[in-house]
This record gives structure tokens, sequence and C-alpha cells, in this order.
């Protein structure tokens, strides 16, 4: 599972791929298709791609990290608990 950003210039929102070799189900082979607006993207001709949106809270986080901005939730062992090896 990778999260990627829709490359349409009015979208541009993430969405989580989901990547399968077995081409025989029913989505077209080598069609990444975004969840919000329809966009297409080229991907491998060999495998189908499955495309959610994220969630709300997902979504946010995904912007934020994208911009450098926060990656506070990153850190759970910075709330007073010593690290564990
Ligand atoms: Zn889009």
């Amino acid at each position: 599972m990778k999260v990627t950003s829709c490359v349409g210039p009015s979208c541009g929102r993430p969405y989580q791929i989901n990547r399968f070799s077995d081409t025989t189900i029913w989505v077209e082979p080598g069609k990444i298709t975004c969840p919000h607006c329809g966009t297409v993207t080229e991907g491998e001709a060999n495998a189908v791609f499955m495309t959610h949106a994220l969630s709300a809270a997902e979504e946010a986080g995904f912007s934020a990290s994208s911009e450098g901005a926060g990656s506070a939730e990153d850190t759970p062992a910075a709330a007073g608990e010593p690290p564990q090896e």
C-alpha cells in the first residue's frame, strides 16, 4: 500500500493505491484512477491498481507531512515514557 498525490491540477489530493499483480480482476491494467476527480495516471501495464480515498484525518496528516509542518504524531515516546529497546 502506498499513498500518492493526484496529478490533476484542480485536485492534488492524496489517495491510497493498492497494487495487484492479478490482472484478471475487473480493473483495467495499468490505470491508476484518482478516487476524488477521476484523473487517470499510467501505472505498470502488468498490474492493476485499486485506489481509495483517505479518511479526513489521514488526508490531513498526509498534507501536513508533505508540507514539512507536523510530525508530532510520529514520536509516541515523547510523552514521558522511557524508550523501549
Ligand atoms: Zn484527483
